[in-house]
């Protein structure tokens, strides 16, 4: 049987709350069930809000916690090149196209369509120009040293690997509304997607799919949220020849207004719940891990 590696991935933004103990736990149990491995990614390709002070107490926390996990960490901001090595592979195959649209020229062009594009997992989904940006004008926007961002030309997959929903991948818990099993992707819900940000010339959907196959996972455990987003790595999967890992998506725990718990629910991080005295198995027994 093959080894069992799986990994919590979280982005030192914020200090962790209960909702990412509840998924840290899941992992950690689930690669401890399985004789496995339990890993720990710091997401921090967000440079401008990701903080030292988060990541450091992010070690703290989920060792509070009562969790182990190998070293060394992998840190994405330290793996930028490989990340535009890919974007580039991408570029020269005609997969991602430049653009160079402000948030508000997007915000207007999805005012002006013809039917709301709909929400996919980064927000409404982009209307991708009728007509491609003419060579000039590119060269010219670069030239001025013009910001832009990477997008996949979902036209340009297509061609590449045909009808998308062909592609699947297997979902062992569920999704927002009880998708399991085995899952055909949902191009409608992607558009044409960013794969490289202005800033940072990468975006989450890469690095994390990229380290995924690096590190060698087979079980991604995470929350439901990003159920969606999975269609955006399993089209990145095989346009980069990468093994497609199987997904465990978990219900996001919510707070006692029934929203999802946010970063910015200060009295729920685990800083704030460890000040406040409680052990570390209370707070597990309380997510319902018994040990
Ligand atoms: N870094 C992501 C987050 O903090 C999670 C990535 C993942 O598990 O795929 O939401």
């Amino acid at each position: 049987m093959s080894e069992f590696v799986t990994r919590f991935a979280p982005s030192p933004t914020g200090y962790l709350h209960k909702g990412h103990a509840f998924s840290a736990l899941s992992a950690f149990d689930a690669a401890r069930a399985a004789d496995g491995r339990f890993l720990l990614r710091i997401e921090d390709i967000d440079t401008t809000r990701c903080k030292p002070e988060f990541e450091q107490a992010i070690h703290g926390d989920l060792a509070w916690l009562g969790l182990k996990w190998e070293a060394p960490v992998r840190r994405q901001s330290e793996h930028f090149p490989e990340y535009h090595a890919a974007i580039d592979q991408l570029a020269a195959r005609g997969l991602v196209y430049r653009c160079f649209k402000t948030r508000k020229e997007i915000l207007e062009d999805i005012a002006r369509a013809p039917h709301h594009p709909g929400e996919g997992p980064d927000g409404a989904i982009y209307p991708r120009p009728a007509e491609p940006m003419s060579a000039d004008e590119e060269t010219e926007r670069l030239d001025a040293g013009e910001a832009f961002a990477w997008r996949l030309s979902l036209r340009a997959v297509e061609a590449e690997l045909g009808d998308l929903s062909r592609l699947t991948f297997i979902e062992e818990g569920h999704g927002p509304n009880g998708e399991t099993g085995e899952i055909a992707i949902r191009a409608d819900l992607i558009g044409d997607v960013i794969i490289g940000r202005k800033d940072v010339g990468t975006s989450y959907h890469l690095a994390v799919t990229m380290d995924d196959a690096l590190q060698g996972i087979s079980h991604v455990i995470r929350g439901e949220d990003l159920f969606f987003a999975t269609s955006v790595h399993r089209i990145l999967q095989s346009l980069l020849g990468l093994p497609v890992p199987v997904y465990r998506h978990h219900a996001l725990l919510t707070g006692p207004d029934g929203k999802r718990l946010a970063k910015r629910d200060r009295s729920l991080t685990l800083k704030s719940i460890r000040d406040s005295g409680i052990s570390a198995r209370e707070l597990r027994l309380q997510l319902g891990f018994n040990w």
